[in-house]
């Protein structure tokens, strides 16, 4: 690898390694892959052994080759920082392909492209490197021609279409409530955009706020802020039994090996409800991979590379979803059926008829987020809510999407605009720092942090490796580093310092900022990131009510069709507070999973 590590990122290196590999462990039991690993053929006698690199999510990917002029034997990858549970699928499948098909053309993995393409162009380096002519690897794969699907019928209680945060969390639920459960995924991995929730889950009463000495940010204050931050458009009903059974599904996390005990605010607010890991790691990763070691280990089956087409109805009530892999035409039949499909912000189509003015707005959603759940139950008479509520997120890094997190801003962090000056509370909620970036010069900015933040917050270290940042040791030469030129490197100097003397006084006088002012940004080095607003949440979606249950334009419960999470609409309102995702898919993915198998029972 080309960067240099310390001692501490070795350590970082090694437990992220340890949990990539615990993780993916977790996810090869589960997969629909086929075969994994390549039958052994002898390299020929002129066979050399070969390294090369290629730009991952996270820094380079070092492969080993072992070809000859004209066959490639093996392909290892030696050294990654990929995500885990994303790009790690990548690394594991890529690999193996490439020997099957003695071509670095072989198809990418749905929703891991930037790792696979690492890999390719790690062997195509490698390849040059010995002196082979890559050309030869690069020959078409060809198509394995129409698809005979095998139809095939499973049974269970209830089946629950996606298996992101939402799909996860009902589908163990309903497991502990004693249902026979089975999980459809149609990417090859688990996690949908939970796996990229950054912050933390918003709760209220909770026994960490309690243990922190926060008593000021309860259930009420919740409900408030959400409703405010939702521009009161959101269903108070949902609210209310998100923020009163918030407190219980971090506790119900907590037993399952994923507390959440740092408190924090988040924006849009000045009370502290978003509970964080111990370890500073982001939420989404973190929950979903103690949610899919969960169901491993309590037996729950989660059909990868399957994708739900349709609900199989029985007069009015849901018995069951159509679905399809690559070699089956599943017909499974069920008691109850839980949507939780997550959003469509990766569905242009579907935002466009909305808002039109998305057309070529970058998104950060993963590949999967396709509305279908909404698609499939509005064919069989649900209502939707608020379907042209789409957010926008202010600190997005346009080349890839990639979403920096809030936590960066409420640890400290600011943006400032191409003259150098701040521009907006920082920490307002988020349709208005979005709003206030798109009216800056070029419509983007600069969010800015310290070596503080960095050593607290250790999702910093991954924009660090992946070349998103600039830094210096001073305030001028970040100024100079950023791009900034004439007077804006001296506002930009000025900027810090008032920066800094705001947070000494406790008070913004420029922008009336109120929280996430516990610390300056006096610790360099000192880092920046070009940022704009970028596509992140479909607040809208399927109408349900307090239950979880999917309701029909005329109001009535579709009987045994249950909804959770970004699929649904109505908790977020015109604006999602940061936070609130996470707790909307524990607190409804629990009351689906506990309604279909008290439904089911009943059966
Ligand atoms: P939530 O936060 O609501 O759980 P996520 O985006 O995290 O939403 O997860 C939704 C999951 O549903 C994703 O993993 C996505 O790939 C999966 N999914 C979407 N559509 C289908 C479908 N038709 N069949 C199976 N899985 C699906």
């Amino acid at each position: 690898m080309k960067k240099s590590r310390n001692k501490t990122d070795l350590i970082g290196l090694a437990l992220g390694l340890f949990v990539a590999v615990a993780f993916f462990g977790s996810l090869i039991n589960q997969a629909t892959y086929g075969r994994l690993f390549a039958p052994k053929v002898e390299a020929s006698a002129s066979a050399v052994t070969l390294t090369g690199t290629g730009a991952g999510m996270d820094g380079d990917v070092l492969v080993e080759v072992v070809a000859d002029a004209e066959k490639i034997y093996s392909v290892r990858v030696l050294d990654h920082n990929e995500t885990p549970g994303i790009g790690t699928v990548a690394v594991e499948q890529i690999p193996d392909a490439i020997v099957q098909a003695n071509s670095i053309l072989v198809d990418a993995v749905t929703g891991a492209t930037v790792t696979a393409d690492a890999i390719k162009e790690a062997v195509r380096s490698a390849l040059t490197s010995g002196g082979f002519d890559p050309a030869v690897f690069e020959v078409e794969v060809q198509d394995e021609g129409p698809v005979q699907r095998t139809p095939e019928t499973l049974k269970c209680d209830v089946v629950i279409v996606g298996a992101g945060g939402a799909g996860l969390t009902a589908a163990i639920q309903a497991k502990q409530d004693g249902a026979d459960v089975l999980v459809l995924e149609k990417m090859p991995m688990v996690g949908g955009n939970s796996l990229k929730a950054t912050g933390g889950m918003n709760a209220a009463g909770t026994k960490f706020q309690e243990a922190l000495g926060i008593t000021d940010s309860g259930v009420q204050e919740f409900i408030e802020d959400t409703m405010n931050g939702g521009h009161q458009l959101n269903d108070i009903e949902l609210v209310t039994a998100m923020a009163e059974q918030s407190s219980d599904a971090v506790d119900w996390l907590a037993e399952l090996g994923a507390a959440l005990p740092k408190v924090a605010a988040t924006g849009g607010t000045v009370h502290k409800y978003l509970h964080e890991p111990e370890d500073g790691s982001a939420v989404g990763s973190f929950l979903v991979e103690k949610l899919n070691e969960t169901c491993e280990k309590m037996d729950i089956p989660i059909l990868l590379n399957t994708e739900a087409t349709e609900l199989i109805m029985d007069g009015d009530a849901a018995v069951g979803v159509k679905a399809q892999d690559k070699e089956h035409d599943y017909t499974i039949q069920a008691k109850a059926v839980i949507l939780a499909t997550g959003g469509f912000g990766a569905n242009y189509d579907m935002m466009t008829q909305y808002n039109p003015a998305l057309a070529g707005a970058v998104t950060t959603n993963h590949a999967g987020a396709t509305g279908d759940g909404i698609n499939m139950a509005v064919a069989v008479g649900a209502d939707t809510v608020d379907m042209e509520q789409i957010q926008l997120h202010p600190t997005v890094y346009q080349k890839t999407g990639l979403l920096v997190s809030e936590s960066v801003r409420s640890m400290g962090g600011i943006l400032v605009n191409a003259e150098g000056k701040r521009f907006t509370n920082d920490m307002s909620t988020r349709d208005a720092v979005s709003n206030a970036e798109l009216e800056q010069t070029g419509s983007y900015a600069y969010i800015i942090f310290d070596q503080r933040i960095v050593d607290d917050l250790s999702s910093t270290q991954k924009y660090i490796n992946s070349g998103l940042t600039v830094q210096a040791d001073t305030y001028e030469d970040l100024a100079k580093a950023m791009g900034l030129e004439g007077d804006a490197v001296q506002n930009f100097v000025a900027t810090m310092d008032t920066w800094n003397a705001a947070v000494a006084s406790g008070e913004d006088a420029e922008f009336g900022r109120n929280n996430g002012m516990d610390e300056d940004l006096s610790t360099a080095p000192y880092y920046a990131i070009q940022i704009a607003p970028g596509i992140h949440h479909t607040m809208g979606g399927l109408k349900i009510n307090t239950d979880s249950e999917v309701l029909t334009t005329q109001g009535a419960a579709i009987p045994g069709l249950f909804a959770a999470g970004e699929v649904t609409g109505g908790v977020h309102g015109g604006n999602r507070i940061g936070g609130n995702a996470v707790c909307d898919f524990v607190v409804f993915g629990r009351i689906a999973g506990a309604g279909a198998a008290a439904y089911a029972a009943g059966k």
